[in-house]
C-alpha cells in the first residue's frame, strides 16, 4: 500500500464485520484453485451445501452465492416475489433501509413500519398490521434479525408467533448477515421461507459468499412465482448443487475456507459460539455503563450479542474519536450509519473473538475516549475484566 508504514503487532478489526479472520481458514483457503467441474471440487461442493445447512439449522436446501450480501437480499426477493406484490418490511435501521430501498427499485410494493432505531421489530405492530390484511394482499414480511447500525437484534421466534397469531399466509424473509453463527438461529424451526446471511461476519471468513436458505414451500413456489432473473435463480441453483456443482465458477477458495469454518463452529458447539457472544456483549455494556456513556439499543430484550453501538454525548464526534483510536492504537471501530453518522460508534465483538481480544478492544476505547477528550469516568475495563473472570469456565 502506498504511504503506509509497518505497523507492529496485530490489527485490531473490531468492526461488525467483516471481523477477524482465523489463521485456520486462511490456511484452508491457501490452496491451488482447482477444475469447479472436477470430482474433487464436488466433494467439496457437497460438503459445504450439506455442512451450512447446521448453521442455518435447517433439512431443506441453502443456496450459496459468489456474492455479498446484498445479492442474497436480491435473491430472495426476486425468486419469490412478482412485481406490484405487497411487501411488509420493518425499520430498524440502516441495513433494513438499504433492504426496503432495494425491494422499491425491484418494483414491489413496499410498507415500512418506522421504529426510532433504538430497538428491534415489534411482534406486536407486526401482527396488528397483517390482522388488518384481511384480503391477505402482503405477499412477504421481512425483517432484519441482527441490525448491524444499532445493535438490536429482533426475536424471530416471536415475528412468526405474530405472523401465525394473525392467521396470515405471507412469506417470512429474514436477514441474519450480522446474526448467523453468533446468535441463536433456526430457519425450520421458526417457520422462515428465505434466510439471507453473508460470509464476512459469524462465519468468519473474507467478504465475497451470501447465502438463501430455504424452506420447502418456497423452492415449490419459486417454480412458478418471482421476476425475471438468472443470475439468482434458485431452480438452477438446486439442479447443479444436487451434483456438489454449481451453475458457474464457483468462489472456491472461499468454499475452502467456508468448509473449514463449520468445522470450527462444531468443534466448538454452536451453543457455546452462543454464549460467548452473549457474554462478550454483557461485559461490553458494563464497561459503556462505567464509562458512563449510553448504549444505543434502548430494550434490554433487544440487545445484540454481535456488536454494541454506543451514543457520544451532544458535541463530541464519534468518528473523530475513531480516528483517534486507529492513528494510536490500530484498532478499527464501525462508524455511525445515515442518521447515526457521527454519533455513534460501534464496538464489534463476534466473529473469532476471545475474552483477551475484547479486553484489548475495550482497552483501546477508554484509552482513546481519554485522548480524544470525551468526557466519561474511567474504570471500563476493570468493569468488565471483573465480569469476565467472575464468569469465566473454571
Ligand atoms: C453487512 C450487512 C449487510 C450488507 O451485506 P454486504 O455483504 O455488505 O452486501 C446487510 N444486512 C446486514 C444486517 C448486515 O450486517
Amino acid at each position: 500500500m502506498a504511504n503506509s508504514h509497518y505497523k507492529a503487532g496485530r490489527h485490531f478489526l473490531q468492526i461488525p464485520g467483516p471481523t477477524n479472520v482465523p489463521d485456520r481458514v486462511l490456511r484452508a483457503m491457501d490452496y491451488p484453485t482447482i477444475d469447479h467441474r472436477g470430482p474433487d471440487f464436488a466433494k467439496i461442493g457437497a460438503a459445504c451445501l450439506a455442512g451450512i445447512k447446521t448453521i442455518f439449522k435447517t433439512d431443506s436446501h441453502v443456496v450459496i452465492y459468489p456474492a455479498s450480501g446484498t445479492g442474497a437480499w436480491e435473491a430472495a426477493l426476486v425468486n419469490l416475489l412478482n412485481e406490484g406484490d405487497k411487501v411488509l418490511m420493518v425499520e430498524t435501521g440502516h441495513f433494513a433501509s438499504l433492504w426496503h430501498k432495494m425491494a422499491s427499485r425491484l418494483g414491489l410494493e413496499t410498507e415500512f413500519l418506522e421504529t426510532d432505531w433504538r430497538r428491534g421489530a415489534d411482534p406486536s405492530a407486526v401482527e396488528d398490521r397483517l390482522r388488518a390484511d384481511t384480503e391477505q394482499q402482503i405477499k412477504a414480511v421481512c425483517v432484519v434479525h441482527n441490525e448491524t447500525s444499532t445493535g438490536s437484534t429482533t426475536r424471530i421466534d416471536d415475528i412468526r408467533k405474530a405472523i401465525d397469531a394473525a392467521g396470515h399466509d405471507a412469506y417470512f424473509m429474514v436477514d441474519t448477515i450480522s446474526s448467523l453463527a453468533s446468535i441463536d438461529y433456526r430457519h425450520d424451526e421458526w417457520g422462515v421461507d428465505v434466510t439471507v446471511s453473508g460470509s464476512q461476519k459469524g462465519l468468519m471468513l473474507p467478504p465475497g459468499l451470501s447465502f438463501n436458505a430455504l424452506s420447502e414451500r418456497a423452492i415449490d413456489a419459486s417454480k412458478t412465482a418471482g421476476m425475471r432473473r438468472s443470475y439468482w435463480d434458485w431452480q438452477e441453483q438446486i439442479a447443479a448443487n444436487a451434483s456438489g456443482a454449481f451453475p458457474y465458477t464457483p468462489a472456491t477458495n472461499l468454499l475452502y475456507g467456508l468448509d473449514e469454518a463449520i468445522t470450527m463452529l462444531h468443534e466448538e458447539g454452536l451453543d457455546n459460539v452462543f454464549a460467548r457472544h452473549d457474554r462478550h456483549a454483557e461485559a461490553t455494556r458494563r464497561a459503556v455503563q462505567q464509562w458512563g456513556l449510553e448504549v444505543l439499543c434502548q430494550e434490554p430484550i433487544n440487545y445484540s450479542s454481535s456488536l454494541t453501538a454506543v451514543l457520544l454525548p451532544d458535541g463530541h464526534n464519534a468518528d473523530d474519536f475513531r480516528a483517534t483510536v486507529l492513528d494510536n492504537f490500530d484498532m478499527s471501530l464501525g462508524n455511525g450509519l445515515s442518521k447515526l453518522a457521527g454519533k455513534v460508534f460501534r464496538i464489534g465483538h463476534l466473529g473469532d473473538f476471545n475474552d483477551l481480544m475484547l479486553m484489548g478492544t475495550l482497552s483501546g476505547v477508554e484509552m482513546g475516549l481519554k485522548l480524544a477528550d470525551i468526557p466519561h469516568q474511567t474504570g471500563g475495563v476493570a468493569t468488565a475484566m471483573a465480569y469476565l473472570s467472575d464468569t469465566a469456565d473454571s
